[in-house]
C-alpha cells in the first residue's frame, strides 16, 4: 500500500447521527403527501444544565419551518422519535397550533405514537441532564400557542 504522508486531515464535522431530512422526507411521503414538503431544521443548541422544562420541536406558521431540538441528534435517540416530533409539528400546520381533541386524535394515528410516549417517559430525565431520583419536569413539545400563530 502507498504510503499517504500529505493525505489531508479531515475537517472535523460535527457529530450528527441524524439525518433530519430524510427522516422528515418519510414522515411527508406517508402522511402528508398531499400537502408540499416543510422545511426542517436542528434548533439551535443552547448548554443549560437540569433544565425543569425542554421544548423538542416548534412549528413557525409565519415561515411554515419546522425545529427539532439538536439533543435529540444522538445515537441513542432512536429514529421514530424524531419522525414523532417531525409528525406532529406537520399537524400543527395541517390543523392550527392548538392542543385539541382533534389533534390528540390525528397525534394517535402516528404508527409509532405508542413507543414515541414510552421512550420519552423513559428518557426524559436524561434530555434534561437531570438523575432520575430527582426528576419533576415536564416537556414542551412546542410553545403554547400566542394571537400571532392562530392564523387558521
Ligand atoms: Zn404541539
Amino acid at each position: 500500500m502507498p504510503v499517504l504522508t500529505d493525505r489531508p486531515i479531515p475537517l472535523p464535522v460535527p457529530a450528527t447521527h441524524h439525518h433530519l431530512e430524510s427522516l422528515a422526507a418519510e414522515v411527508h411521503r406517508m402522511y402528508f403527501s398531499k400537502y408540499p414538503p416543510l422545511p426542517v431544521r436542528w434548533g439551535q443548541q443552547i448548554s443549560r444544565k437540569n433544565r425543569r422544562t425542554i421544548r423538542l420541536g416548534s412549528y413557525n406558521h409565519h415561515t411554515a419551518e419546522m425545529r427539532v431540538h439538536p439533543i435529540l441528534n444522538r445515537h441513542t435517540t432512536p429514529a421514530f422519535f424524531i419522525q414523532s416530533i417531525i409528525y406532529h409539528e406537520y399537524l400543527h400546520h395541517v390543523l392550527g397550533p392548538s392542543h385539541n381533541r382533534r389533534f390528540h386524535k390525528a397525534e394517535r394515528q402516528f404508527r409509532y405514537y405508542r413507543e414515541s410516549q414510552e421512550w420519552l417517559r423513559r428518557n426524559l430525565w436524561a434530555l434534561l441532564g437531570r438523575k432520575k431520583s430527582v426528576l419533576r419536569a415536564r416537556v414542551v413539545v412546542d410553545a403554547p400557542p400566542t394571537p400571532q400563530m392562530a392564523l387558521f
